[in-house]
């Protein structure tokens, strides 16, 4: 049997792709400019191979120019222009690419690359009008001819007059309806928008007619209209210039026209990537927090070009979430775009930009720390904390990439401090790198825990932000030494005489210990002599996993609500406060019952937790004073 061949509804297949495929119907410009510029660069390969065939730069451009007399915007360009059969088999024909097929034909090694490549982009023009009519004259031909289409119902062509050689777009632009405003496409501001959105880097120029009011030659007072022929578009885009020519200031303009932030960035980062992944970037590190940084609407994302062309605003892929401050911009060529090339394909190609980038990001924060400190100071209190979620989510993934880029406030420094600076001022005996957990450094600096280990001189890592103990849990180790809270059972420091008192007495006062315990009802896991404390009476400390901190924290949660601490309530045993209660513990239990819930609340209002009955909090301290 032979073989039949499929046959589309091309009527249908047309309605869908116009109707469907591009989410905005802006796009029909960017299509048709891109196909200008392809047209352009197709002469521009033919002059490379033949001698007959000039090719002067300044003679190719495209124009643009709406009438509103008529409804009609105009694309002319002064590319390769097409044959009778180009066009019936160009714009005939749905989904073929006569730009593919050249492509393949001319693979191009000097950097132009031609756009098309679906075969769809032209038909999108019928998304804002009603007749689209081609005017065209092929290079090295006399005749021209015309074609012309009202969509769906099929096309017409016919011989034509044209001077000269390329193509002439006509798209009689569609009536308002209640949805649509079409009338914005023969606007001139809202062209040029258009233009400067997509096209700003087409390299020929793109040509309006842009009117204008000026004073009269000879009087100041009175204005005259003028018209005058302007390229809008920027042609050569500032990242694909060379470094050496571009100043601080270039960056920021740019930084700024693009409206990636309205502070100045701490640091521009500009690659042309040249390996497995080729590419331009321009990436910013911006100074400010933007106002909804830390909220769900914020939407992290570089803008992505694909030779030029604008893809996407918000390409997420490009970018880890712990740098998802990171602003800028992609270039790449060899993407696989999908058909409204509003969006991309699962791409290796992308996979390694991101990689790279990410490599960049990393070790130009590195450098900034290094060499800029105090503007990498600014940066961390602007998005410091997230940094610290990148250590802490997925699992600890990231860890090894982001440790080097955490500081934390210092005891002994009063600023912040690397995790390698601390580690590089320990003393030789000491085992753990401490830290501190609290609301504020100034509540932490008080915190009767931080007692002992400051004695000892050593120096403590203050956490103030929620994620910070959550992230240390999750890094473990620095540089093989172990974190330790100064709230936490065994701090490590070595047994002095006081300690081996603090045992002897412990098993002393057992009894005492766990009679206090059994008043607190459970509050506590465990009563004991303190090893930390030197002038405080009491304090709390967690055993185990979660500590004090971590509870507030995620009781703050939803579906958290049952996480605890376990509790250990510390008695300095060398306070005076010791033998008051060793004495009601001998005569007068009701005085202990009294002395261990004062002691227990003291201790509480120090962590800062909330007290279960403030009433009876008052109340007990009033018979005291009695
Ligand atoms: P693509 O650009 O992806 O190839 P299009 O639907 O945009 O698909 O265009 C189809 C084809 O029509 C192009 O490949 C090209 O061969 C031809 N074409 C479109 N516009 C022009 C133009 N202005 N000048 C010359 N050829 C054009
Ligand atoms: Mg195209």
């Amino acid at each position: 049997m032979a073989k039949k061949q499929f046959k589309a509804e091309s009527k249908r297949l047309l309605e869908m792709m116009i109707n469907s495929i591009y989410t905005q119907k802006e796009i029909f410009l960017r299509e048709l400019i891109s196909n200008a510029s392809d047209a352009i660069d197709k002469i521009y390969y033919k002059a490379l191979t033949d001698d007959q065939l000039v090719f002067n730069q300044e003679d190719f451009y495209i124009k643009v120019t709406a009438d509103k007399a008529s409804r009609t915007l105009t694309i002319t360009d002064t590319g390769i222009g097409m044959t009778k059969e180009d066009l019936e088999s160009n714009l005939g024909i749905i989904a073929n690419s006569g730009s593919l097929a050249f492509k393949k034909e001319n693979e191009s090694k000097d950097g132009r690359n031609i756009i098309g490549q679906f075969g769809v982009g032209f038909y999108s023009a019928f998304m804002v009008a009603d007749v689209v009519t081609v005017t065209s004259k092929a290079l090295g031909s006399d005749e021209a001819f015309k074609w012309e289409s009202k969509g769906a119902d099929g096309y017409i062509i016919e011989p034509c007059e044209k001077a000269s050689v390329g193509t002439e777009i006509i798209l009689k632009i569609k009536e308002n309806t209640e949805d649509d405003q079409y009338d914005e496409y023969l606007e001139e501001y809202r062209l040029k928008a258009i233009i400067k959105k997509y096209s700003d880097f087409i390299r020929y120029p793109i040509k309006m007619d842009v009117k204008g009011k000026r004073p009269k030659a000879d009087s100041e007072n009175e204005l005259e209209d003028y018209q005058e022929e302007q390229t809008v578009n920027s042609l050569i885009p500032i990242w694909r210039k060379n470094k050496s020519e571009l100043t601080t200031e270039d960056y920021e303009n740019f930084y700024a026209e693009k409206r990636y932030g309205f502070d100045k960035p701490i640091k521009h980062i500009h690659i042309s990537a040249d390996g497995a992944a080729v590419y331009h970037a321009i990436l910013f590190i911006p100074e400010n927090t933007p106002f909804d940084y830390y909220t769900k609407e914020y939407e992290k994302g570089l803008e992505l070009y694909s030779n030029g062309v604008l893809i996407m605003n918000k390409c997420a892929d490009l970018l880890p979430d712990y740098f998802s401050f990171v602003k800028g911009m992609v270039d790449s060529e060899d993407l696989s775009l999908n058909i409204s090339r509003e969006m991309l394909q699962h791409d290796r190609q992308l996979t390694l930009i991101a990689k790279n980038i990410k490599n960049k990001i990393k070790s130009s924060l590195q450098s900034i720390l290094k060499e800029e400190r105090e503007k990498y100071e600014q940066f961390y209190k602007s998005f410091g904390r997230q940094l610290k979620y990148g250590v802490y989510s997925d699992y600890g993934t990231n860890k090894d990439d982001l440790q080097d880029l955490l500081m934390f406030n210092s005891s002994k420094e009063k600023k912040l401090v690397t995790l390698d600076e601390y580690v590089s001022r320990m003393p030789e005996e000491q085992k753990y790198i401490y830290y501190a957990s609290g609301e504020s450094i100034e509540r932490i600096e008080k915190l009767p825990q931080t007692e002992m280990v400051s004695d000892k001189g050593y120096e403590i890592l203050y956490f103030t932000d929620d994620i910070d103990e959550f992230a240390i849990k999750m890094l473990m180790t620095y540089k093989d030494k172990e974190f330790k809270s100064v709230s936490s059972g065994d701090l490590g420091i070595e047994a002095d005489a006081n300690e081996n008192q603090t045992d002897a007495e412990e098993s002393d006062n057992k009894d005492l210990f766990e009679y206090m315990k059994s008043l607190l009802n459970n509050k506590v896991k465990n009563v004991r002599a303190s090893k930390r404390l030197k002038t405080h009476p009491v304090c709390l400390s967690a055993e185990g996993e979660v500590t004090i901190e971590m509870e507030k924290i995620l009781k703050a949660m939803p579906n958290n609500q049952d996480v605890k601490a376990d509790k250990v309530l510390e008695i300095n045993i060398n306070h005076e406060v010791f033998q008051s209660l060793k004495d009601a513990f001998a005569k007068d239990k009701e005085k202990l019952n009294l002395y261990t819930n004062l002691l227990y609340n003291q201790a509480i209002l120090i962590e800062g937790l909330p007290i279960q009955d403030p009433v009876e909090f008052t109340n007990d301290i009033c018979k005291i004073m009695v």
